[in-house]
């Protein structure tokens, strides 16, 4: 999630938003125009191997007709390029990326290194078992310690991020209430959901039913027994929820899905709040759905890749994706570790076997911290958000003012009110403070949200300058004599973006690069 709204503020210094650069005036030249014709960052050492005619390899006709042109470069030049691009990022291996609901805590650097042993990194995904039984014995140790962490039987370790996640939960119930004969039409879901939600709920081929929160910030369970019907094939559910709110009815929730024969999936973003605390099994979950990349520690947020594994109940395991990795063997005089396609199957839902890399990140940040690591984990994340959510009270309003979870989130409505000051130009204005920005606008069911997570990887002294930088913009916005709040960032490369520009137009023209 970032920011989802365009422009605002005072009046940004080069006009409206929308004449804005995509890319910052004095953006790097690409790689195609730094190349100069018969540099290489690369040499092959000679085999003696004779070469072979490029006829026998490839016929006339389905050769190009012109070469193909590719960047000519020497190794220093590219490692230059990369290295200045790498500088007009802000990344979690920087600072304080308290970015609401994603999760950006820093991924410790053992990750990477399991992830780059060459056993691992250098395993052709079409190897057969008997040649990767390390690479199945890996998979089947994350999937009973996902199992373990979230009080679940099986897993499919296949989706790619959570939304990928989501679209096979909601496969998996379709399967489960039709192998009962059932045809069921609606899941519902809270109006504070994700937007992942709706949307999966919507390609699963299901209709949307959304609840309302209460004035605590919970599902309405008045509500929610309204819309309960014999329709309903299930709920899909954050805890905590998209406020950083423990939903504390959650067993009477569950209770009253599964009376009308609905099932509860659990979308797993805000598991960091409660790992090792408690288990969405325990809470009455039939399906549950975890963001490697998000509480397993793979760097992310530039698109990829992920991992969102699936974890259901005994009564759904038979329907997991498959082929999965498993102990039991088929045959005698084979691998003791193989691929099984569970019997009902619901199919393939990611090539080979998902992105493997990332679980083995997974697994050994699950390893590195252990089970008290892990319960040590949460109890940080959350009694950071706490803090912030004491130190920001001073200047922004909470909406549910209560104890959170792992996230805090905050209201810029009275510095709109009174000063026209947007959630946006906080954000904005905290970049120049060498912080990422919170989320913004999200949850939709706060004005001026700004959703606040700073993970438990930051500092008592990180946190305090968070906050006082927080605090401190709400007295400029205040102040007459400060410059303009609208008028920031000043120093990143890149100001103020047109957002939606951005995402309509995809591939920046020449004009867009001017
Ligand atoms: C991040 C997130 C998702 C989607 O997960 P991806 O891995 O980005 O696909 C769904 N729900 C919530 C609450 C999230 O924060």
């Amino acid at each position: 999630m970032s920011a989802t709204s365009s422009g605002g503020g005072r009046g940004a210094p080069g006009g409206r938003a929308s004449s804005a650069p995509l890319l910052g005036r004095d953006s790097e030249p690409t790689l195609f125009e730094l190349s100069h014709p018969g540099r290489s960052a690369y040499s092959f050492r000679t085999t003696g191997v004779p070469p072979v005619p490029l006829d026998e390899l490839v016929p006339e006709t389905h050769r190009r007709s012109e070469a193909v042109r590719i960047p000519e470069l020497s190794e220093r030049d590219l490692t230059g390029h990369f290295t200045r691009l790498s500088h007009r990022q802000f990344s979690v291996d920087l600072g304080a990326y308290p970015l609401g609901s994603c999760t950006m805590k820093y991924n410790p650097k053992v990750c990477d290194a399991i992830a780059a042993l060459p056993g691992l990194a250098g395993a052709h995904p079409a190897a057969p078992a008997s040649l990767v039984q390390g690479w199945l014995a890996l998979l089947i140790q994350l999937e009973e310690a996902l199992c373990i962490i979230t009080g679940m039987a099986g897993a499919t370790l296949q989706p790619a991020a959570g939304a990928a996640g989501e679209l096979t939960g909601l496969l998996l119930m379709r399967a489960w209430h039709e192998s009962r004969g059932q045809t069921r039409g609606t899941v519902i879901i809270p109006d504070s959901a994700h937007g992942t939600n709706p949307a999966s709920v919507t390609l699963g081929g299901y209709r949307v039913v959304t609840v309302p929160s209460d004035e605590r910030g919970c599902v309405d369970l008045a509500a929610l027994r309204a819309v309960l019907d014999e329709d309903v094939a299930g709920i899909m559910l954050t805890n905590p929820n998209t406020l950083g709110l423990f939903e504390e009815d959650i067993e009477a929730i569950a209770g009253a899905v599964h009376e009308v024969g609905g099932l509860l999936y659990y979308d797993g973003a805000n598991l960091n709040a409660i790992l090792g605390v408690v288990r969405p099994g325990d809470m009455g979950f039939d399906i549950v759905h975890m963001n490697l990349h998000k509480t397993f520690a793979t760097p992310h947020g530039g698109g990829g890749p992920g991992a969102g594994p699936v974890a259901v109940a005994e009564h759904l395991v038979p329907f997991l994706p498959g082929p999965r990795a498993t102990r039991s063997r088929t045959d005698t005089d084979g691998p003791d570790l193989v691929w099984q396609t569970p019997e009902r199957s619901i199919g393939r839902v990611h090539s080979w076997h998902g992105n493997a890399l990332v679980l083995a990140r997974a697994l050994g940040y699950i390893l590195v911290n252990g089970g008290d690591g892990l319960h040590r984990v949460a109890e940080t994340a959350v009694l950071n958000a706490n803090w912030l959510r004491h130190r920001l009270r001073e200047h922004y309003e909470v909406p549910f003012d209560r104890p959170c979870m792992h996230e805090v989130v905050v209201s810029a409505r009275r510095l709109r009110q009174e000063h026209g000051v947007r959630a946006l130009d906080v954000a904005k204005r905290l970049l120049e403070e060498g912080f990422h920005a919170p989320t913004v606008y999200f949850p939709l069911i706060v004005d001026e949200a700004l959703m606040i997570e700073p993970t438990e990887t930051e500092s008592p002294e990180t946190l305090e300058a968070l906050a006082d930088a927080l605090n401190r913009i709400a007295e400029e916005a205040a102040s007459a004599t400060s410059e303009p709040l609208g008028h920031y960032p000043l120093s990143t490369p890149v100001r103020r973006v047109d957002e939606a520009r951005a995402a309509r137009t995809l591939i920046p023209t020449a004009d867009a690069r001017r």
